[in-house]
């Protein structure tokens, strides 16, 4: 074929793409134009991704210099080394990091793939999508991200399957000898994370109308949490991961057999939280770190494992303490027999006598089998505890070895906790559990065979909780009302509490919240992250949950949801820019980045261990333009992106005047930060709400804050780059002025102008134009 011929053919293969595209987002229906990157493919937002990574470098911390993927392998890639294929180790840290954001991205994909599914089957393709009320902008995500918008579930699978075939380029790109920069599987990561979004919004839409859950609603209902508020003379089921797909059943079954006050249903991560918005007799144990704990107390009669998160040797945890086990998903199938055809009474009969362990992926059998098989095991088994004397003789048999030390990684001493258990002092141990991740480690390397799990349970406190129902999208009135004071800075942020919050301590989670609900931020939750939140009361026996209101508004304490709710906290993000500032969003979101980067003082903290889930997470909130603090275990996903803030290019377009402007302030400073401990992490979060579009009303507020955490976390002083944040004395808090004037004196600070309306659109090439960006 000839040059010119193959180009031809070339462009007639995209534009045929582009018609493809404008085909499936009905472009013909002018709710709003469609913008400049409609369903973006890897290269569309590229030039933002490099934008952002030129201020916000990536850092990278290798956990691990060699690389074992393919067989050339394994390659050393220390100090100036390459792979076999030429990777370098910089390349190979993000290309890991790509991989790990893949896995979230898929797994919550994989699931709104799977209930989209499930719901189509129940309700039919042309179910309509209705979020209430008060929400006009349903899917503030796939709007911007894909330019559809979605009136039916069917619509729904446009959208996942446009995920699902970036996902597949992507992970082309990992195989070996392709990818050779860094900056590259960087944007890759970016691309993977907001599709992460796009994934998580399709999924809880889909819950949301499915499964009738609460929306357009702020004050959903106080849900009992933790290990004491269930009823163990009950048949217990107990369901563990992520999706509600037979969560649900099982509680249309309990209802339509009047069984519902006869049987206690209750969850542990996520699933946990889903049961509760279609259930308020649902209770939640608590966040996957008290996974194993739970699972060995043996309380549960019925165990239904899901998908992600779930303990991978729960068959032998389940035989350990007799309970029985269905896993209900294709994703975890344990090797166990798919009884999916069977005849039910045959499984019954099987798990009850020969305490069989099944597969059944078909929701009403499986939901009927659990009930059936909680009834008739819950009476023949003894779910009795450790009592003091018998934990005291247990922790007798521990010779101090320093085996669980040495594996427990958070190096606790777990040694000194069982020798201080067997002289009758319980209290270390009681610290212990509080901190503790519940990953199981010691107990399995212990040579003594010392019962530690069962040992931190005797000490564990029985005491109940409460956590709100998570209560889905934020509505648009509640938008309308906290657009202008968020981005003129009066409001002083919104903070976005993500992850699996299982580390450092329990009650660092409540402590942040508390804080900052206490300063009039807006503070919104999800996940385990949401559970751990109200694991903690304060001096009068409440949990911040009982103790803030539930509206997304100044001093707000809001339970967005589960995991797949994060979509509706980036969407919160979204909807500020498009009903606060009128911005279009269909297509546009390198314009809605921008505006979300410059102007909208949110900050995102995943505090402890967390799963792949929480680096797509995260990592999609960063090309949105939202920053986040990430706890001490977080370094392990060996890279962020950070600014080093006096040298750094700050630079911004200020639209109005049409002109390039250095400010010299580093606002936000970072975008991915680790914070070692609590105390850093309370200091950054304001800083990081700090925009470059906050008036002199708003900016005083956000360094009051921000001087003031300072002072208490560190003992005193002023923070030593307060002067890059003050641009005329009119930002300065007045409480503070006495003491800030002469410092900017002493250090030669200068005033200036602030930026009427900052962008980065015009600071690097982009098909985007000036004009869009000003509202
Ligand atoms: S992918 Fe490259 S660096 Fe990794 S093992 Fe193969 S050749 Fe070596
Ligand atoms: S490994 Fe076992 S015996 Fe050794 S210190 Fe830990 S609990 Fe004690
Ligand atoms: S279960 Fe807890 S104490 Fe044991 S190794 Fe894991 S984190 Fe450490």
């Amino acid at each position: 074929m000839s040059e010119k011929k193959e180009m031809k053919e070339l462009v007639k293969e995209l534009t045929k793409t582009q018609e493809e595209i404008r085909e499936l987002i009905k472009a013909e229906i002018e709710w709003e134009p469609v913008g400049p990157t409609p369903m973006p493919g890897i290269t569309d937002l590229r030039s933002w991704d490099m934008r952002l990574l030129k201020t916000y470098k990536p850092w990278y911390a290798p956990f691990c210099d060699l690389c074992c993927l393919c067989t050339y392998g394994k390659c050393d890639l220390t100090q100036d080394r390459r792979g076999a294929c030429g990777i370098d180790i910089a390349t190979q840290q993000a290309r890991i990091v790509l991989l790990a954001c893949l896995m979230g991205c898929s797994a919550h994909a994989a699931h709104a793939g799977h209930i989209l599914e499930y719901l189509i089957d129940r309700h039919g393709p042309d179910k309509k999508i209705d979020m209430g009320t008060f929400i006009e902008v349903e899917a503030p995500n796939i709007r911007t991200v894909t330019g559809l918008k979605p009136e039916t579930l069917a619509d729904l699978k446009h959208a996942i399957e446009y995920v699902y075939k970036e996902i597949a380029h992507l992970l082309d790109s990992t195989h070996m000898g392709q990818e050779g920069s860094a900056l590259d599987y960087e944007s890759k990561a970016l691309h993977a994370s907001m599709l992460d979004h796009v994934g998580m919004e399709v999924a809880d839409i889909a819950q949301i109308v499915g499964f009738n859950f609460p929306t357009s609603v702020a004050d959903t209902p106080l849900v009992e949490m933790g290990w004491g508020s269930i009823d163990k003379s009950k048949p217990v089921i107990l369901v563990v991961g992520h999706n509600p797909a037979t969560s649900t059943v099982v509680v249309d079954y309990l209802r339509e057999n009047n069984l519902e006050d006869k049987v206690e249903v209750c969850g542990i991560c996520c699933t946990a939280i889903e049961t509760t918005r279609y259930s308020d007799k649902a209770k939640v144990i608590g966040p996957l770190s008290r996974q194993l704990f739970f699972v060995r107390t043996g309380i549960a009669d019925v165990i239904m494992t899901d998908e992600q998160c779930i303990n991978t040797n729960m068959p032998e945890e389940a035989s350990n303490v007799g309970s029985a086990l269905i896993a209900t998903l294709d994703k975890v199938m344990y090797g166990l027999e798919d009884a999916s055809e069977m005849d039910t009474d045959e499984i019954i009969k099987r798990m009850t006598e020969k305490k069989e362990h099944f597969a059944i992926l078909e929701p009403a059998k499986a939901a009927e089998v659990a009930a059936k098989v909680a009834m008739k095991l819950a009476p023949q088994r003894k779910k009795e505890l450790l009592s003091e004397e018998e934990a005291k003789k247990l922790a007798e048999k521990c010779t101090d070895c320093g085996m669980c030390e040495r594996v427990c990684p958070n190096l606790f001493s777990i040694g000194d906790g069982i020798t201080e258990m067997a002289k009758g002092n319980f209290e270390l141990m009681k610290g212990l559990f509080n901190l503790c991740i519940g990953c199981g480690k010691c107990e399995h390397e212990c040579p003594q065979g010392v019962p530690i799990f069962r040992l931190m349970q005797a000490a564990a406190s029985w005491e109940t909780w409460k956590v709100r129902a998570g209560r889905g999208a934020v509505m648009d009135t509640e938008i309308r009302k906290v657009g202008a004071p968020i981005t003129l800075g009066t409001i002083p942020g919104i903070i976005a509490l993500v992850g699996c919050s299982n580390y450092p301590d329990i009650e660092d989670v409540a402590e942040m919240v508390d804080e900052f609900a206490r300063r009039k931020y807006i503070v919104v939750l999800t996940g385990c992250a949401a559970m751990v939140a109200g694991m903690t009361k304060d001096k009068d026996g409440r949990t911040v949950y009982e103790k803030y209101p539930p509206d997304f508004d100044a001093g707000g304490v809001v339970n967005i949801g589960s995991c797949v709710s994060n979509a509706h906290i980036s969407g919160a993000a979204i909807k500020i820019a498009n009903i606060f500032a009128s911005l279009p969003l269909r297509a546009n979101y390198e314009v809605i980045a921008d505006y979300v980067l410059n102007r909208v003082g949110a900050c995102g903290v995943a505090w402890g261990a967390m799963s792949q889930k929480a680096a797509s997470i995260g990592t999609g909130f960063n090309r949105l333009g939202v920053p986040v603090v990430l706890g001490p275990h977080s370094s392990k996903y060996r890279r962020l992106y950070l600014s080093r803030k006096e040298e750094d290019d700050w630079t911004v377009m200020d639209a109005r005047k049409r002109e390039l402007v250095d400010t010299g302030e580093p606002s936000p400073e970072h975008i991915a930060y680790v914070a070692e401990t609590k105390e850093k992490a309370m200091i950054m979060i304001p800083k990081l709400c700090i925009r470059k579009n906050d008036t002199p009303q708003g900016r005083g507020i956000k360094l009051n804050h921000y001087i003031s955490l300072y002072k208490k976390y560190t003992g005193g002083g002023l923070p030593e780059d307060l002067h890059l944040y003050i641009r005329r004395a009119a930002d300065i808090p007045l409480v503070y002025r006495k003491e800030v004037m002469p410092y900017l004196e002493k250090i030669g600070w200068k005033p200036k102008e602030p930026v009427g309306l900052p962008t980065f659109i015009g600071t690097y090439p982009s098909k985007v134009p000036i004009d869009s960006v000003i509202h």
